[in-house]
């Protein structure tokens, strides 16, 4: 089968270009950084390129550099906010790879020693809450937490 397209109408484009709301964490001139509105835990946050790509696959070389800075960025951020003992830190690509939304993004998750990931798109999280979780991460990122 030929590899699929980018759909410009995914739901992390519409993210992208404000069509829909995110609770953001950070975002610079090639990456954006907000909550997983369905967490596996406690501050999980997605990091996504701002140029188009399905995945790992199709991105451009200088889009992942760019990426990958962000994703140290915000897990050092995101560790930090919520005092946790590790990092779990995925990309899934294609279907068969257990993705769902084919805008390139990685996700980042505090982890406590003992404390399993919840599963994977469990539920949607209170909105309040994500807003909180978010304003914890800004705030270390911008040097108050
Ligand atoms: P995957 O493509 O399997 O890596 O997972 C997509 C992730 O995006 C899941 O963890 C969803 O909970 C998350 N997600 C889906 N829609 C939104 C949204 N509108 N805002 C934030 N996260 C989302």
């Amino acid at each position: 089968m030929a590899d699929a397209r980018y759909d410009p109408d995914n739901i992390f484009a519409k993210i992208l270009r404000g069509e829909i709301p995110c609770h953001r964490v950070y975002e610079d001139a090639h990456t954006l950084a907000f909550m997983d509105v369905m967490p596996q835990g406690e501050g999980h946050t997605l990091v996504i390129p701002k140029a188009p790509a399905r995945g790992l696959l199709d991105a451009d070389p200088a889009s992942l550099a760019a990426l990958t800075a962000s994703v140290q960025r915000v897990a050092q951020a995101v560790k930090t906010a919520f005092k946790a003992d590790g990092l779990t830190v995925f990309q899934f690509n294609e279907p068969a790879g257990g993705q769902t939304v084919f805008h390139l993004h990685v996700h980042v998750v505090p982890r406590r020693e003992g404390v399993p990931l919840k599963r994977h798109e469990g539920g949607m999280a209170d909105n309040t809450v994500l807003a909180e979780h978010a304003a914890r991460i800004r705030a270390v990122l911008e040097g108050q937490g």
